[in-house]
């Protein structure tokens, strides 16, 4: 096939991807160049939160590119500004810095620490905890943050300043709370790291022993965020408000934003010209993130995301080979007893149903607005495959 063939030969081969080249889509369904149609349980990694090519996200996205496409940050977007209105309104925080990507937000949220430690305290506070097993992205710092040694090769020298802390093990973090830290930054659920959720009263902890000796409370809700738990917020769940919140994934409906939100304790700390991007903010993807915002709000919607990750579990309980599934809403993590993640991943492709997997899990994060018949052909097709 053309597609693949071109791919192969020109793009820098940085993914193992799947022989399939995507056309088209339509809420959780995708098509193939050959014409094969496949449910889809990925959602792009999350991010086609209201599935493929959803009729009011494209309207909104079309306009605004029809208006105007681009304006850079010297000027102000009624768009953008709506964007930031909405996203404090629905969170509670103060102040939004937009990118373009996960990685950027958290970049944001890091330098924002290490401004709010150094305005106080000055230099020497610069030292942020991060938990084992996380993932925060892929530019050289956000490698640094996260707490895997895989992510630790080849590209040295990389920045310093992080230390991991054992997950849901608060002992170990008070050791290292020492007083060269600013921050602690965590994922919820830790997403790629497998679908790992903290435990509710290790987080509400470490809130409050970041509140107590001034030390900012980072959440990475790149993949946890805009509805996909059953809540705007994974962070409601758990009963903690961070001081700073990065959303990127399904914020923009499929299109490239990142977003560092801040609360009135650090809202003013990074003024004039102490960060930028050029693309951040963009007229054409906030449009789509305004339509991601209005559906997500919708009375019901996230009861609906609760329900139907409810109808997932409730479905694969039932399966022998099954060992336990984790994650909240539509987030899952699905540990197997004997199959591997990767071959269950092969074989639902083969019958038509895309999924992810996450360490030795299958992961599904299926579109937010995924139908029930698309959620039962889907569930249909991995319980053959599990059940063989
Ligand atoms: C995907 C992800 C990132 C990185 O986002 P990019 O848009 O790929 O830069 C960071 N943190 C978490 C929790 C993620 O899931």
């Amino acid at each position: 096939m053309k597609t693949i063939e071109l791919s192969e030969q020109y793009l820098m081969k940085t993914y193992g991807r799947q022989p399939i080249a995507m056309s088209k889509g339509s809420r959780g369904v995708c098509i193939a160049e050959d014409g094969k149609t496949y449910i889809d349980f990925g959602s792009g990694i999350g991010t086609n939160s209201l599935g493929y090519c959803d009729a009011d996200w494209a309207d909104a996205v079309c306009a605004q590119v029809r208006a105007i496409q681009h304006t850079s940050n010297y000027y102000y977007t009624a768009v953008q500004s709506q964007l930031a209105q909405q996203l404090c309104t629905i969170t509670g925080y103060s102040r939004v810095f937009f990118g373009n990507s996960g990685a950027e937000a958290n970049e944001c949220a890091i330098k924002l620490a290490r401004k709010y430690s150094f305005d106080r305290y000055g230099q020497g506070r610069g030292t942020v905890i991060t938990l084992k097993n996380g993932f925060h992205g892929r530019t050289m710092t956000t490698l640094a943050a996260t707490g895997q040694d895989v992510f630790h090769n080849y590209f040295f020298p990389f920045p310093e300043g992080f230390v991991y802390a054992e997950a849901n093990d608060l002992a170990d973090l008070q050791a290292k709370l020492d007083d060269t830290v600013c921050a602690v930054m965590v994922e919820m659920i830790q997403g790629e790291g497998g679908v790992n959720v903290l435990d509710a009263s290790y987080v509400q902890a470490v809130a409050q022993l970041c509140a107590e000796k001034d030390i900012l409370l980072i959440a990475d809700e790149v993949q946890t965020g805009v509805g996909r738990t059953g809540s705007f917020l994974a962070s409601q769940q758990f009963g903690v408000t961070p001081d700073i919140t990065t959303l990127a994934k399904g914020l923009g409906g499929g299109l490239p934003i990142g977003a560092c939100l801040a609360g009135a304790k650090c809202a003013e700390v990074l003024g004039s010209g102490t960060h930028g991007s050029t693309f951040g903010g963009n007229p054409v993807v906030c449009a789509g993130a305004v339509a991601v915002l209005n559906r997500v709000t919708e009375p019901g919607f996230f009861e609906s995301v609760q329900e139907k990750g409810e109808y997932i579990r409730e479905v694969l309980e039932s399966c022998p080979e099954v060992e336990e599934i984790s994650g909240m809403g539509l987030m899952i993590g699905i540990r197997l007893k004997n199959m591997q993640a990767a071959d269950v991943l092969a074989a639902a492709r083969e019958a038509g149903l895309l999924v992810l997997t996450a360490k030795d899990k299958v992961r599904l994060l299926p579109p937010l607005t995924i139908s029930k018949e698309e959620l039962d052909a889907g569930l249909e097709i991995l319980l053959q495959i599990l059940n063989s």
